[in-house]
């Protein structure tokens, strides 16, 4: 059972020092995305990684303002989030931008956190609307690579704090489980209240989380309802 933190624009070298430094060792995969700048030589308990909110795809080069593989290796992080729908619509990332990234972190071997979701005038057309939208997402990226997970993140459920409903989720997870056995997360406002129905969904391999993660209480609460849920690790 993954369970993947995305902090996006929070928290400072120190707080994500305190943060880590209070991740217990336990048999889920946990991923950590913090910011650039916070990135250090932390000593993380096992299983739990940092990864890459964002990357550009090159070795280094002249693109002012990204971070090349040289400057992720550096710390030695080999996985990252691309695709997510705050890159794709508020930073304008292009389709064409997210595919390339894919490739390139596919190149390296990094493990991959390929968001997808769709909008919600596609969600209000009905359910095959939205298992077409979220098809042409997926259609251009190798599905069977060995280092993929797939998040299904619904764009109007990103820091909305209204969540999919569980049918939803189910029926868009199998759908996507006929493309892909690629590991598959649920996102979007994700909390402590209903972290555990949905990672107790039949095709949900975990779950990625943003501001109900921020803080570590709830963090920590997440991870022991996980842990000590019947359905254990994948
Ligand atoms: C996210 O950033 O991927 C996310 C799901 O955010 P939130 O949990 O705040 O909806």
């Amino acid at each position: 059972m993954i369970i993947a933190s995305n902090f996006k624009t929070n928290h400072t070298r120190i707080s994500t020092k305190e943060f880590l430094e209070k991740i217990p060792q336990t048999p889920l995969q946990i991923r950590i995305f913090p910011p650039f700048t916070t990135f250090d030589n932390y000593n993380l308990p096992k299983n739990t990684l940092l990864g890459a909110q964002n990357f550009y795809p090159v070795e280094n080069g002249a693109f002012t303002g990204e971070i090349g593989k040289e400057q992720l290796d550096e710390f030695g992080l080999n996985c990252v989030l691309i695709g997510h729908s705050e890159r794709r619509n508020v930073l304008n990332e292009a389709e064409s931008l997210i595919i390339e990234k894919f490739n390139f972190a596919k190149k390296c071997g990094w493990e991959i956190i390929y968001c997808v979701g769709e909008p919600i005038n596609i969600r209000e057309e009905g359910e095959a609307a939205v298992n077409e939208y979220l098809k042409k997402q997926l259609e251009k990226i190798d599905l069977n690579y060995e280092k993929l997970i797939i998040a299904y993140e619904p764009v109007w459920a990103i820091g909305t704090g209204l969540s999919a409903t569980l049918e939803q989720i189910k029926a868009t997870h199998s759908e996507i489980k006929k493309l892909s056995r690629a590991p598959l997360l649920y996102g979007g406002s994700v909390n402590v209240d209903t972290i555990l129905n949905i990672v107790n969904l039949n095709e949900c391999d975990g779950v990625l989380i943003g501001s109900a993660s921020w803080k570590i209480e709830p963090f920590l609460k997440m991870i022991e309802i996980v842990n000590n849920n019947e359905k254990g690790v994948i």
